[in-house]
């Protein structure tokens, strides 16, 4: 395998909607805690995606350091925001990517690449003239802008996007970004026209597609109906554009509690969020079991894999 590729870092990094143009060619660290070398904390399979992302083998799971966006409920935040990882080159990535084919992943699933998103692509090129022919999941919070979306395009077989909040005091509160849903709507737009209606191989595995998570919140059923609302427009627009995936397994990690969200979501909250999502015609799709709210399935952050 070839060496020494060199990723100019952005000396004025607009990479997303912060474009908060730190020079991290200089080795400044944006607001996203990334700064000029390549930072990845975790790369394994992971069994616990939608179905049509896990399958029986498992997704080839790849955690990228930092974050644009700060969710005060965040799961993996010793990833995404204080900073856990190893500075790796792309060819180690690329190198990673090709295990996690070898060992059967059914794809490769990126989660918060944004903000890495030049080094990603080198290694992804890397390791398709290597042999990798999986398709490339992006696993996103949905805080991208257009023109990121535009720029991964020949690299994203399937966008794994969040659509978290419609309310802009919700998501300044929650996540430090009141344009959330300003941002991501037109995103996610980009999104479904880039990767088109899903497709599935012949086991009902994805190849290619776009899965649009909502996770409900306790206590902001409205939000959720909103963030609904706009899926149900989507969908009436163009029917089975995208697959729609309600999930319930909030936990209270990180700073949760201190922003109002110290519990899990009820039983009745996620019933009533389902049933929404029903009657709006949502009907294909995943919804999670209640039980999906164990923090057993969260990964342990140990630099596994890299
Ligand atoms: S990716 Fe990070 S450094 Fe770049 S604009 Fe966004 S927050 Fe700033």
């Amino acid at each position: 395998m070839p060496k020494n590729i060199v990723v100019t870092p952005p000396d004025v990094c607009t990479l997303c909607p912060r474009r908060c143009k730190a020079d991290r060619a200089a080795g400044q660290c944006g607001f996203c805690g990334a700064g000029n070398t390549l930072k990845v904390a975790r790369a394994a399979l992971h069994f616990w995606e939608e179905p049509c992302i896990s399958g029986t083998k498992g997704s080839g799971t790849v955690f990228f350091s930092g974050c644009t966006l700060k969710c005060c409920f965040c799961q993996n935040y010793p990833i995404s925001a204080e900073g856990l990882g190893k500075e790796i080159t792309v060819e180690h990535l690329a190198e990673i990517f090709l295990n996690l084919q070898a060992q059967g992943a059914h794809n490769i699933n990126l989660v918060t690449p944004g903000q890495w998103r030049p080094w990603i692509i080198a290694a992804l090129d890397l390791a398709r003239a290597q042999g990798l022919h999986l398709p490339i999941v992006c696993n996103t919070g949905g805080y991208e802008t257009v023109e990121s979306v535009a720029a991964w395009r020949g690299s994203i077989d399937i966008w794994l996007a969040d659509l978290k909040y419609v309310s802009a005091a919700l998501s300044a509160e929650l996540s430090a970004a009141p344009d959330y849903f300003a941002q991501a709507r037109p995103a996610i737009e980009a999104m479904m026209a880039q990767a088109g209606h899903p497709v599935f191989d012949a086991e009902g595995i994805l190849q290619k597609g776009v899965i649009l998570r909502h996770l409900a919140l306790p206590g902001h059923m409205d939000d959720s109906f909103a963030v609904l609302d706009q899926m149900a427009a989507w969908n009436e627009a163009d029917p089975g554009c995208f697959l729609p995936s309600v999930m319930s397994q909030y936990t209270p990690f990180y700073k949760a509690a201190e922003h109002g969200i110290g519990r899990r979501i009820t039983t009745y909250e996620y019933r009533r969020v389902v049933n929404y999502a029903m009657d709006k015609g949502l009907t294909m799709g995943y919804m999670q079991q209640k039980s999906s709210a164990k923090e057993e399935y969260t990964p342990s952050f140990d630099l596994t894999g890299v």
